[in-house]
Formats: structure tokens, C-alpha cells, sequence
């Protein structure tokens, strides 16, 4: 028998927090309870420890490849490991279109291929729009939803992936008719263009210029248009690593308006400021959208508890740091930053401890809700009967210092290098096996799953 019983917890949900044990059989919950009958059965003694349901990450870079020939620092083996350490048991990832037009159904095929033999623990894919909609990739949206991944990402900024506001309605609309969801990275790439040249020609090029190129109206103004667009068509909307204050501004504003739209952000924006930019490092925190001020972090930290903000994601792109070292200008470095094995010991320590949020509104934007908007619950984002056996034990009191080092992540820079935090993952479950334990990643490459999501 594959029984096993997981003692003396402190079960945490979306809305609760009780004493109990949980037992787990074939990777399925199968009985929550106080003092069940542990005759026959392996048990583990938590000791009063918390138990979370298993952390979704739903904004995750593994092995992309960007201009250049570039590649982030994790790949899906290393990233993905470095997940189970930090208490997430599902990951969702993106397609990496490789050239403009490119079949939808071709490149999420490939990032398949790339990521079923090395996943630790389980996954999903969005469907990246490539540049340059057309009806033909509009016409594969569906076989997409089909092959269980029903969530697109858009871009109204970058080069090669930005979509003039023509596409993005037409993307929009065939979502709606489909009942599936769009991913926003919103930005208004016209104007960062024209703030960008202006910059460089006044000699503006070091890292402290780099906000000015960004200000906090180009993802204001975008979220803005999308949600009306979203009114008329009556869609689903999801708008990724929000950092401004002025967003959720017009979230809020516009909930009476808006039915489905959804906001996220990352760890980064609530903990960390535009300050490092003038860092003798400031190329290491170069990221997309920049990193705001202390009134943004507030006005998120807020939004969150209030639930406008529904979801906190890591957007997990680190680059070793060699690449982000010495370059010309600010336009030259490649923008991103990891904390994936972070995510969840960073919210409970700064959002849980400093009582910004409550334990319950933790599970609810690290796990229920990125599993309920994405099409995974119940069978993820919860600990109930028949739901996949995916659990954090989580020490709450316990103190540690983020060391670098000692992140199971390749990368060998991270911005919460010696930050102090309460609280750690001791153990994580992922589908009834133990994958981390004590600092040791158990399990092999390529026993997580491909998640068929529903919406
Ligand atoms: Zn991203």
C-alpha cells in the first residue's frame, strides 16, 4: 500500500486554517482529518508546522532563448528544481516563438520536447502570439486550447513581439469567442521607443536613466485601453507583473466594468525600488517593467489585500550576470531577474510576518487563484478530497538569511542576496512524493506532468 499520512499540521486553505492530518494515496488527497489512523501507513510528523497547498508560479522563464542567441541562466531542469525547493509544485512557462508567424501549434510542440524530460515537478505552457498576427495563427488558438494550455501572452512593447493595438483586438476577440484567456505584458512600446532615442542622444545611457524610459503611464495606459476593449468584447483578461500604482488605480476604478480581468505582480515590485538602479550593480535589477518607488509598492501591497490584485507570479528570468556586466547602455541589458525558489518564503516573511496580508490571502495569490484563473482547480490551488497531493511544509518561525550561494537556482546573482526572512520550506510534496526535504532535492528530471488545463 502507497498510503502515507502527513501529522500534526496546521492546514492552511483559502479560507481556513485548522489542526489536522492528511492522508495521501496515488497522488490524490484522499482523507483530511484530526488523529487519523495511521495503522499500516507511512507517516510524517510535521510538529505544527503549516500546510500549504502547493505553490503555483504562473510566470516562469526556463530555457528561452532571446536575441542574440542569448539564454537565460535555468533551465526547465534547474528551474524547475529550484521550484520544488522553494515550495511550488507547478510552474506554468511560456512558448518561445523563434520567428514572426511562426505556427502556434509548432512552438508549443517544441516546448514540449524541451521541457517533459527535465520537469521536477509539474507544468504548464501559455501560448506566446509571435509578432505579426495573422488568420492563420488566429485559426491555431483553438487547436491550442484543445491541446490544454486555453491562456495566450501578448506584448504591446518589444521589437520582434509587439503587437500594434489592431492585433491585440483581433487576438482579444477570437480569445473571447473562445472563452479563453489573454496575457498582457503592457507596455506602450511607441513611446518607450521615442523615450529610449531621446535618452541616448542627451547622453543618457547608465542604468539610473533607465526608469525615465519607462514611466509608470506606459503600463497605466495600456492597461487602461485593454479593459475597455475587454467591456466591448466581453473576454478574459489577465494583465502580468503589474508595477505601477497608477494600474491599480484603473483596476479598481474599473470593477464594476471589466467582468474578467485579472491583475499580477512579482515579488520584486513589492519589496524592491528604483534605488538599485544607482547601485554599482544596477545592471543586475534591470527588468521589464522597471522597478517603481515606495508609494507603488504600497498601492500593490494594498491592492492585493484588497483583492485588485489577484495574483503574485515571479516572472523568473535570471541571466548569469556576465551578460548583464559592463554593457553600453541601458538598452543593451538584457532585462530580467529570477526568484522562483523565493516566492514563497519572501510573501510569507514580508507580506504574512509584517502583516500586510493575511496566511489565507497568501494561499490565495500564490496558489488558489493562479489555479482557479488558469483553469486548475480544484485538482490544483487547494487541499481538499481528490485533489492532486501537492503540499508545502512550512516552518513559520523559522529565521534564515538568503545566501546566493546556496539558491538551487544556476543563476549567480539574486536581488534578496542577505535579506533576512521568517519562516522556510522544510519539505515539498508534489503529486504524493516527497521532492525537497531538508535542503535536499529528491525525485528524478522529467517526473513532473504536463497540466491539461480548462476554462
Ligand atoms: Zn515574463
Amino acid at each position: 500500500m502507497n498510503s502515507m499520512i502527513i501529522k500534526n499540521g496546521n492546514i492552511v486553505t483559502a479560507e481556513k486554517i485548522f489542526k489536522g492530518d492528511i492522508e495521501i494515496r496515488d497522488e490524490k488527497i484522499i482523507r483530511i482529518g484530526p488523529e487519523l489512523d495511521t495503522k499500516d501507513v507511512q507517516v510524517i510528523d510535521v510538529d505544527g508546522s503549516l500546510i500549504l497547498p502547493g505553490i503555483i508560479d504562473s510566470h516562469v522563464h526556463f530555457e528561452e532563448i532571446f536575441s542574440g542567441g542569448l539564454k537565460n541562466a535555468d533551465d526547465f531542469e534547474s528551474g524547475t528544481r529550484a521550484a520544488a525547493a522553494g515550495g511550488v509544485t507547478t510552474v506554468i512557462d511560456f512558448t518561445s516563438p523563434q520567428a514572426r508567424n511562426e505556427s502556434l501549434v509548432k512552438a508549443f510542440q517544441r516546448r514540449r520536447r524541451q521541457a517533459d524530460p527535465k520537469v521536477f515537478v509539474d507544468y504548464s505552457l501559455h501560448c506566446c502570439f509571435p509578432g505579426g498576427v495573422t488568420s492563420e495563427l488566429l485559426s491555431e488558438m483553438g487547436k491550442i486550447k484543445d491541446i490544454g494550455a486555453p491562456s495566450f501572452k501578448i506584448f504591446t512593447a518589444g521589437e520582434d513581439l509587439g503587437l500594434n493595438r489592431g492585433e491585440v483586438f483581433a487576438v482579444m476577440q477570437q480569445a473571447a469567442k473562445l472563452g479563453v484567456m489573454v496575457d498582457v505584458h503592457a507596455e506602450e512600446g511607441d513611446i518607450i521607443n521615442f523615450l529610449e532615442k531621446r535618452l541616448l542622444k542627451a547622453d543618457k545611457k547608465s542604468l539610473s536613466f533607465f526608469p525615465q524610459s519607462r514611466p509608470n503611464f506606459i503600463e497605466e495606459t495600456v492597461v487602461h485601453d485593454l479593459i475597455r476593449f475587454n467591456a466591448y468584447l466581453k473576454g478574459k483578461l489577465y494583465f502580468v507583473h503589474l508595477s505601477a500604482g497608477e494600474s491599480v488605480d484603473v483596476l479598481d476604478l474599473t470593477r464594476d466594468l471589466h467582468g474578467e480581468v485579472f491583475g499580477e505582480t512579482c515579488p520584486q515590485y513589492l519589496l524592491l525600488t528604483d534605488s538599485c538602479y544607482e547601485f554599482d550593480n544596477g545592471e543586475q535589477y534591470a527588468i521589464v517593467p522597471p522597478l517603481r518607488h515606495a508609494e507603488d509598492q504600497k498601492r500593490l501591497w494594498q491592492a492585493i489585500k484588497e483583492g485588485v490584485i489577484q495574483v503574485v507570479g515571479t516572472d523568473h528570468c535570471p541571466f548569469m550576470s556576465q551578460y548583464k556586466q559592463g554593457k553600453s547602455d541601458f538598452t543593451q541589458v538584457p532585462k530580467g531577474m529570477g526568484s522562483v525558489e523565493l516566492l514563497l518564503p519572501l510573501m510569507f516573511s514580508e507580506g504574512v510576518v509584517k502583516k500586510r496580508i493575511s496566511v489565507n490571502q497568501l494561499v490565495q495569490v500564490l496558489s488558489t487563484n493562479p489555479a482557479k484563473i488558469f483553469g486548475m482547480f480544484p485538482r490544483k490551488g487547494t487541499i481538499a478530497l481528490n485533489s492532486d497531493a501537492d503540499l508545502v511544509i512550512f516552518n513559520p518561525g523559522e529565521k534564515w538569511q538568503v545566501s546566493t550561494d546556496k539558491l538551487v537556482s544556476r543563476a549567480d546573482f539574486s536581488p534578496y542576496d542577505l535579506f533576512e526572512l521568517t519562516g522556510k520550506v522544510e519539505m515539498t510534496i508534489s503529486r504524493g512524493e516527497v521532492v525537497y526535504r531538508d535542503g535536499k532535492i529528491l525525485g528524478k528530471a522529467g517526473r513532473g506532468q504536463f497540466i491539461f488545463r480548462r476554462l
